[in-house]
């Protein structure tokens, strides 16, 4: 369900066709031309209010970043700060991930960041986790072979799940840390829900899985 509670965002993400492109189905096989490079691209699935996609994109000025989130009225003020900086390589789509196989085309996207994904950790919701089976089928049709999905969370539960998850799924579990603030990572960039749990002290979790060809 979209949350509407800021009736103007919509009509902001119309204003700025450049960063919040219409009718994403229509740039289907052809994201590059939005970018006007041919430069990698690597979809966030739930970029909140854009801290992440918007470091990853200045630390990588070679990568095309999409940022997907549900909400208008999160992801209005990721257009906020992104109008705030002069930055070429983000766009930000207000869709829901279940719908990527009729805005990306297959082979399209070459790494997927899942960043503190809603955890729904009631057994009868499994199948809205990110990390369930059936949006792994999802990203794995519009990713290159051999390509990773990159995890971070802070919730525990959701972290275990989603290592059965992707090796269940095949995928190989390339990087696997129960403590991220604490590994080698030197150039983590951090997202908003980061930031707020780890300054409680809360453990970050992360991983990457790569699917196989
Ligand atoms: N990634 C951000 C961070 O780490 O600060 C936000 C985390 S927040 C807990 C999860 C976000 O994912 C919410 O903004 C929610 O609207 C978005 N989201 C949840 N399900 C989604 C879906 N199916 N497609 C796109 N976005 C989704």
């Amino acid at each position: 369900m979209r949350q509407r509670n800021k009736p103007w965002a919509e009509d902001m993400f119309a204003d700025n066709p450049e960063l919040v492109p219409t009718n994403p189905n229509e740039r289907k096989g052809n994201w590059n031309d939005v970018f006007h490079n041919n430069n990698p691209i690597h979809l966030e699935v739930g970029t909140g209010k854009g801290q992440f996609i918007i470091g990853m994109a200045k630390q990588n000025p070679d990568v095309n970043f999409v940022g997907l989130e549900l909400s208008s009225s999160v992801m209005v003020s990721a257009l906020e700060k992104l109008l705030e900086e002069n930055i070429t390589n983000v766009r930000l789509l207000n869709e829901n991930a279940q719908d990527i196989t009729t805005i990306f085309a297959e082979n399209e996207v070459s790494r997927v960041y899942l960043n503190f994904s809603d955890p729904w950790p009631k057994n009868r919701h499994e199948k809205r986790r990110l990390t369930f089976r059936t949006f792994l089928d999802l990203y794995r049709v519009v990713m290159k072979p051999n390509s990773e999905v990159h995890f971070k969370t802070d919730n525990q539960g959701l972290f275990e799940y989603s290592l059965h998850s992707f090796s269940a799924y095949g995928m190989i579990l390339n990087e696997v840390s129960l403590d991220l603030h604490r590994s080698e990572m030197e150039d983590n960039v951090m997202t908003e829900y980061e930031e707020k749990f780890s300054a409680k002290g809360s453990r970050i979790y992360r991983c990457e899985a790569q699917f196989r060809t």
